[in-house]
């Protein structure tokens, strides 16, 4: 027989009602989970009544014996890649569809018949990764490394190769939606960019579904995470870790979205012309670019379902919903110096989209590279695009910055020597 948690993960009336999540306020020592809602681990029974005692142990024993406390912890978390419960939950729930559910089942209703949840590719397969592979491999960053341990020498481990089929995979439609749900973006013939209302509308909803599939993911790891070892919601010294409060911003992240995937799919159900939605366009004047990527990130506090697409053209296509009527300024200034400095030379346009690539690199966690040019790369600049998407840029030299992001810049853009 199933457990509640994994029938929870393959049910989309579960995986989107809010009450079957732990709720968390914030107390003089940080976020801790409320007694009477929903157990951290998701047993179905209520914290009070489940993992509370064990985790007040484990601060206590922290206290007492703090030597066995860290090995504990590092025995959790120092191991190879393919033996973290991170990279494990992530492997399962895709391989053997421990997630999986059909994202339009509420609002279109009449999910194939067998209830058949597909692998779905959130980067469009033709138009897009086929492309970007050049019939070959893929290459994304390894998130499940530990940052702390980064050096030059062991900077391969940091990235992981992809064949183009495995890539950017979910479990989040059925097959009749996911046929439906994309046929202006997907169906051969139609793919296209002709930044139309309908293809927006379905660009966005890719990021979203991945956007969310995969929050729901990290729902799953830390639920699985303390229910293995509860020495993970507190530090050293016996305080409370970033546990609680990175569950937290995964629930409440994953019910900002929700509305918000709702919203497309409506728009794309009654097919409408007058949707809210408002499109931002960057047609990147080269035939290919080295990067794709198909992700939600917010901006001014809005988020922005952004696609980079490799079509016939590359594009940047960034959509959102504005907020009280106000478009982000951010996004119009940008455009603007893009355009501006594109009718100079073509090259110095993808300067002026700097802010923008750096906003991407740090956030997006659904990216891929073409493979053969990324080989191509010094280990110190597969470094840098390490930093920077793991920490941003804000320890980083004003004089590196300006060094390795012109190498980076011309990577990701796939840049020729050749002159304006
Ligand atoms: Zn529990
Ligand atoms: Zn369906």
């Amino acid at each position: 027989m199933q457990s509640y948690q994994e029938n929870f993960f393959q049910n989309y009336s579960l995986i989107f009602d809010r009450s079957n999540y732990p709720n968390f306020k914030k107390s003089n020592r940080g976020y801790i989970p409320e007694d009477d809602a929903p157990c951290v681990c998701l047993s179905g029974k209520i914290f009070a009544n489940c993992c509370k005692d064990g985790i007040e142990d484990a601060i206590k024993i922290r206290k007492i014996k703090p030597e066995e406390a860290k090995r504990n912890i590092e025995n959790q978390y120092n191991k190879q890649t393919k033996n973290l419960l991170s990279f494990k939950t992530e492997k399962k729930s895709i391989d053997k569809k421990n997630i999986s559910y059909c994202s339009a089942q509420e609002v279109f209703g009449g999910c194939d018949s067998k209830q058949r949840i597909r692998y779905s590719h959130t980067l469009s397969k033709g138009s897009t990764l086929d492309r970007l592979s050049n019939g070959g491999r893929l290459v994304r960053f390894n998130d499940h490394a530990l940052i702390k341990n980064i050096n030059l020498s062991n900077i391969n481990d940091y990235f992981e190769d992809v064949a183009d089929n495995r890539a950017s995979v979910t479990v989040s439609f059925c097959k009749k939606h996911d046929e439906e749900l994309f046929f202006h973006i997907e169906k051969d013939g139609n793919n296209a960019f002709k930044n139309d209302i309908i293809q927006n509308l379905e660009y966005s909803l890719k990021a979203i579904t991945f956007d969310i599939y995969y929050k729901i993911m990290n729902i799953k790891y830390l639920s699985n995470l303390i229910k293995h070892n509860k020495y993970v919601a507190n530090n050293p010294d016996g305080s409370l870790s970033s546990f609680f409060e990175d569950y937290n911003l995964f629930v409440s992240g994953l019910f900002k979205l929700y509305p918000l995937m709702k919203k497309l799919l409506v728009d794309l159900k009654k097919k409408n012309n007058n949707s809210q939605l408002i499109t931002q366009v960057f047609k990147l004047p080269v035939d290919r670019i080295n990067f794709s990527l198909s992700e939600v990130i917010e901006i001014n506090g809005i988020p922005c379902f952004i696609n980079v697409v490799n079509n016939q053209n590359p594009f940047i296509i960034i959509s959102y919903f504005p907020q009280n009527g106000k478009h982000i300024d951010y996004l119009k200034n940008i455009k603007m110096d893009f355009d501006h400095s594109g009718l100079i030379c073509w090259r110095t346009s993808f300067y002026a989209l700097w802010p923008l690539t750096k906003l991407l690199l740090n956030n997006s966690i659904n990216i891929y590279f073409n493979k053969t040019e990324f080989d191509k790369l010094p280990d110190e600049v597969k470094f840098f695009l390490v930093r920077i998407h793991r920490e941003g840029t804000k320890n980083i030299s004003s004089h590196e910055l300006y060094y390795f992001g012109i190498i980076i810049n011309d990577f990701l853009y796939n840049i020729s020597e050749q002159i304006c």
